[in-house]
């Protein structure tokens, strides 16, 4: 999941970077993303480079810095940890949970496997890390988290803070207590209605903490910001003795550090793991209620809360376990996957798409979700807007679940639903009449509407499409108001000296050397095989694999002459390919037939419209035989799995039909597929019985 994320994130920003457009939100968040990754997980993402030129093109857009939270600040006094604080590794799910147990009992060669370890489970605070020194007793330093290696000194900060004793008894050794300092959220929420300018709980307390020493005196009866605010501490970790001996548990550290004065989290043990298929809301072991129990416990509690921690109980063990480069092996965080957060609608927006879909966005006072300032979330469709009916004012529950992008969930507990709200019944970019498709989702569907036809030629230019260098948001958005560009085929009218006039808006002209480039990559692009245009026309969900399976059976005029024939003919020609269902061959026919005008043009333009060759199928015991493949095997992915299916001579499609020979599962198939097999008669086989297939030579 998180590979898949990060994957995500590159990619927006190389599209970004590469002049595709982006609403300033979604740069903010990307950049966020990249912190993450960077700061706390040290595991960047994207390129320095990258992040600096998205950093520009963020304060070029919004005017304003972004502010980065895990960064050292030039301000404070750096110094480095005595201790380095490791960031956490994520799981996701119980099945995660059940690996990072079995990996730390092979490692301690524990005899009853994963079982045999017992976890203690703490929620996991959204709030600033910071480690606190004491020496002979006293605290003499408290330093924030930074880059993991050199932390900031805050000390004059967090001093008097609740939560943090002076003293504590143990003086014969210098300890670091590690902990999370927090703005209580009841705080924060009398903060913000007494009308202080406060974004979120978790940036108060960052900007309160990290201010710097001279700031302070300001303040009158010597109480610094972070204390009038009721900035909190909350300790979880002692490193700097080894404590085995005297507290052997990690239950006990806690017991220990509440003893000399700190506050402690919540926090239960556990000492059985969950099975790989467990759900914690039906949780079937005592992990999974301990989880569920600890979740239902401090609901409600005053504290932003982005997941919990497990940690591998016995203090010995944790030792030996150790830890790796980046991050310790006994301990975890369970972060949820779709966190749920309370928002306010303040206004509606309907946005046009790529492929003129019209889609409601619900724009709120901003959130800070895992680091981001997010304030726009899709409420995916007309249908779903007017059944939500969350009007201005409302209050409903939004998350992010994975994906990039926040999305509304359902109303508040308490809000009562408005299903009178309009919907526009003209495009709110070009003001032609829309349509609604399948009574969900309104379309615009001139193919010139202008917000639309520059994200369809920012997708068609894209690295992954047509590949047209120099074609920027910029030059798109000139050209477009220009008058210049109805369609992507007309880019291929397009001269050097035509894009040289071209005003930008920032009054300046395109000029003859950007000029001279773009028109070069258009040029380009003309040799791009057939399947990547097909692929770079952007019919809504229609993926590479699909375009490549049209490509090798039609041409582009033979696509054109079935999309003129009857309703239907077409999309009956493409479902009879492999691995195309009948979802994708209706988007995919129903665009042709929208774009029919300028598609045809495209053999003029000089593109490549010819049938592609399919390539030479390796020989092999699997020649001949179709397969699906679904769930996790042992052999590698998904695409491990089927590379080497084809490196044996079989085929692989990506649904099942009375076309297909065998369905391979893995653990956790998809449900469809086995049921579709069921229904046509396929055999469904294990990895082993594949493995046969190939070995026993006799398929
Ligand atoms: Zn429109």
């Amino acid at each position: 999941m998180i590979g898949e994320q990060s994957r995500t994130v590159a990619a927006r920003v190389a599209a970004i970077l590469n002049g595709g457009a982006a609403e300033p939100v979604e740069i903010d968040e990307l950049l966020s993303a990249a912190d993450t990754a960077y700061y706390d997980e040290d595991a960047p993402i994207i390129d320095d480079a990258s992040y600096d030129q998205l950093a520009e093109l963020a304060k070029a857009l919004t005017g304003q810095a972004h502010q980065v939270l895990g960064e050292v600040s030039s301000e404070l006094v750096a110094i480095p940890h005595a201790y380095p604080t490791l960031s956490l590794q994520k799981a996701y799910s119980a099945e995660e949970i059940h690996r990072f147990k079995e990996s730390a009992a092979r490692t301690l060669g524990l005899a009853g496997g994963p079982d045999a370890l017992a976890l203690s489970i703490e929620p996991k605070i959204d709030g600033l890390t910071l480690v606190l020194q004491y020496a002979g007793g006293r605290l003499v330093r408290a330093l924030t988290r930074g880059n993991g290696k050199i932390g900031e000194d805050v000390t004059h900060n967090v001093r008097g803070l609740a939560g943090v004793p002076s003293e504590i008894p143990e003086r014969e050794r210098t300890l670091y207590i590690r902990g999370e300092a927090y703005l209580p959220l009841s705080r924060f929420a009398a903060l913000h209605a007494a009308g202080e300018d406060v974004a979120t709980a978790r940036n108060t307390a960052a900007g309160d903490l990290r201010r710097k020493t001279g700031s302070q005196s300001a303040n009158a009866g010597g109480i610094n910001r972070a204390q009038a605010h009721g900035i909190t501490f909350l300790a979880y970790g002692i490193e700097g003795w080894e404590l085995s001996d005297r507290l052997p548990t990690q239950p006990e550290v806690d017991g220990c550090l509440a003893l000399w004065g700190f506050t402690v989290p919540e926090y239960r043990v556990a000492s059985e793991g969950p099975g790989p298929t467990e759900q914690f809301d039906q949780p079937a072991t005592e992990t999974g209620r301990a989880i569920a129990d600890l979740l239902d416990t401090v609901e409600g509690v005053d504290f932003a809360m982005d997941g919990l921690v497990l940690k591998v109980a016995n203090r010995d063990w944790q030792r030996r376990l150790g830890a790796s480069e980046k991050t310790p092996r006994w301990a975890i965080a369970y972060k949820r996957l779709g966190m749920e957060y309370e928002a306010t609608v303040r206004s509606v927006q309907w946005q046009v798409g790529r492929v003129g879909q019209v889609t409601p966005v619900l724009i709120c006072d901003p959130i800070d979700m895992d680091g981001a300032q997010v304030t726009h979330y899709t409420a995916h469709h007309a249908a779903f807007y007017q059944a939500l009916g969350a009007g201005i004012g409302a209050h409903i529950i939004v998350t992010r679940a994975g994906d990039v992008i926040p999305k509304v969930l359902r109303l508040a507990i308490g809000q009562e639903p408005d299903l009178h709200l309009p919907v526009p019944d003209h495009c709110p970019s070009c003001g032609t009449p829309l349509h609604l498709r399948n009574e969900k989702v309104l379309e615009c569907r001139n193919a010139a509407c202008p917000p639309k036809l520059r994200k369809a030629l920012d997708h068609y230019a894209a690295r992954d499409n047509m590949d047209i260098e120099g074609l920027g948001k910029e030059v798109i958005e000139a050209l477009v108001s220009g008058g210049h560009l109805h369609s992507p085929v007309d880019l291929y009218r397009l001269t050097a000296d035509d894009l040289a006039a071209v005003p930008l808006a920032n009054g300046q002209l395109y000029g003859a050397v950007r000029a001279g480039k773009l028109v070069t990559g258009i040029e380009n692009s003309r040799a791009k095989p057939f399947s990547t245009l097909l692929h770079a026309l952007g019919a809504p969900g229609v993926g590479y694999p699909e375009c490549r399976a049209v490509a090798q059976q039609f041409s582009l005029a033979e696509l054109l002459a079935l999309s003129a024939e009857p309703t239907g003919t077409l999309q009956a020609a493409l479902t009879a390919l492999h691995g195309i269902g009948p979802a994708t061959a209706d988007a995919f026919a129903t665009y042709m037939v929208e774009n029919a005008p300028w598609i045809s043009t495209l053999a003029e333009a000089g593109v490549q419209v010819e049938r592609e060759q399919l390539p030479q199928a390796a020989e092999g015991p699997l020649t001949g035989k179709t397969f699906v493949v679904t769930g996790s095997l042992e052999m590698g992915s998904r695409e491990d799995v089927e590379a080497w299916i084809r490196a044996h001579g079989g085929s692989v499609s990506s649904g099942v039909s009375s076309q297909t020979n065998y369905l391979v599962a893995g653990v956790k198939p998809g449900g469809s597929k086995v049921k579709a097999a069921a229904k046509h008669g396929v055999p469904t086989i294990s990895e082993q019985d594949l493995r046969a297939l190939v070995e026993g030579g006799t398929s």
